[in-house]
């Protein structure tokens, strides 16, 4: 059995991880392709968990369009196709190389297995593209790994068969215990120091993230407003690794650089995530892993999207919906300031025993 894994971002290659030490441990041919449409933030995961791909495509390009990019992974990942002659494809979530990777196995009549299939808004723009890429995926895969029983049964919504479908849990959770055992003889303070900030000057802080398209403009504009209301009115700094797309950077380092209390950094290695996510208050984000992750470390989040296709997460009660208002924001943040609760969550995403699920799976499918 050949089995062909492609990713092309940051949080597949984290995902993807702790099922490609698996296969790794149960002694299974596997090829890895990355397309490498983000590149850097790409290459810090894999060389923190020590994964070389066999190939990388190196797709990405200065604000390349989605179609553009779409025509080149249908394209260059065919030749690896051809090459590799894989009985399946692996591919993770919702970018666009899992579809245009999954619509190129398709076209050549490989089987296909999708990882933490089955998130769903049931809106074509929110999240952009990710939903569609979602959607058109399954349409196209033969063995869905769904994290939760709520993606289970978004999957059955749309009449992919039952017994086409294995609960998993999600594979982030196995992703933190595998980073978190990779730092046990790691020294914290170096995590800090790769950040740049003066462990000296650091308070209590939020941790922020975003980036998402859909809030490119004025939602950005409304979130980066509560950011400063918070840190003028509470005793809170905020550490935000910024994201490297040039559209969101420009807009927050012209907005937020400067300010006393906001620590706007780069993207942070995934050790340097896991030490903010331990040592935060709580998180402001729009990140769909860090929402996964959070319940890992007992922090909430309070989410800045208008729909969440991790509805399990606001069942729970460890993310909390607060869109991009302003005011939202800012009464839920001076809240959980001034009202911290530190819990021990049961993580809704899973147990940590996803990937050695997947990969049962398919040593059973496939023999
Ligand atoms: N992440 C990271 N460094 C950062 C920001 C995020 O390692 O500076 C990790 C984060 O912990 C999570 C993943 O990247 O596992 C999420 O990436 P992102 O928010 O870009 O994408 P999403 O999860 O929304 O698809």
């Amino acid at each position: 059995m050949k089995i062909l894994i492609c990713f092309g971002t940051r949080p597949e290659a984290i995902k993807m991880a702790p099922v490609i030490y698996k296969l790794q441990e149960r002694k299974i041919d596997h090829t890895i392709c990355v397309t490498a449409q983000h590149r850097e933030m790409l290459d810090q995961v894999l060389e923190f968990f020590g994964i070389i791909p066999d190939y990388n495509l190196g797709l990405m390009s200065p604000n390349q369009s989605l179609n553009k990019l779409s025509g080149e992974i249908l394209t260059s990942f065919d030749k690896v196709l051809t090459e590799v002659k894989p009985d399946i494809l692996m591919v993770h979530g919702d970018t666009t190389t899992s579809v245009m990777a999954a619509w190129a196995a398709f076209h050549r009549q490989i089987e296909i297995a999708h990882v933490e299939a089955g998130l769903r808004t049931f809106n074509s723009y929110s999240p952009f593209p990710e939903e569609i890429n979602r959607q058109v995926t399954a349409r196209l895969t033969n063995y869905h790994f769904a994290p939760t029983l709520q993606a289970r049964d978004n999957l059955l919504r749309e009449n992919i068969p039952e017994h086409k479908i294995y609960i998993t849990g999600n594979t982030i959770v196995d992703a933190v215990q595998l980073g978190i055992s990779r730092l046990a003889n790691i020294d914290e303070s170096e995590l800090i120091f790769e950040t740049g900030i003066d462990p000296g000057s650091l308070k209590r802080f939020i941790l922020l993230t975003g980036h998402r398209r859909e809030s490119i403009g004025k939602g950005f504009e409304q979130l980066c407003e509560a950011v400063l209301q918070i840190v003028d009115t509470e005793e809170v700094d905020i550490v935000y690794p910024v994201h490297l797309n040039p559209n969101v950077k420009d807009h927050v380092y012209k907005k937020l650089g400067n300010t006393k209390n906001i620590h706007l950094i780069d993207p942070v290695s995934y050790p340097v995530m896991l030490y903010l996510l331990k040592n935060c208050e709580f998180i402001i984000s729009d990140s769909g892993g860090i929402q996964e992750e959070a319940p890992c470390f007992g922090k909430k989040v309070l989410v800045t999207r208008e729909l969440s296709e991790r509805m399990e997460a606001i069942d729970a009660g460890t993310s909390i919906l607060v869109g991009t208002n302003t005011l939202k924001i800012v009464e839920n943040a001076t809240e959980l300031i001034n009202k911290p609760s530190h819990s021990i969550f049961q993580n809704p995403f899973g147990d940590g025993k996803a990937s050695d699920r997947i990969v049962s799976f398919i040593i059973e499918k496939f023999g």
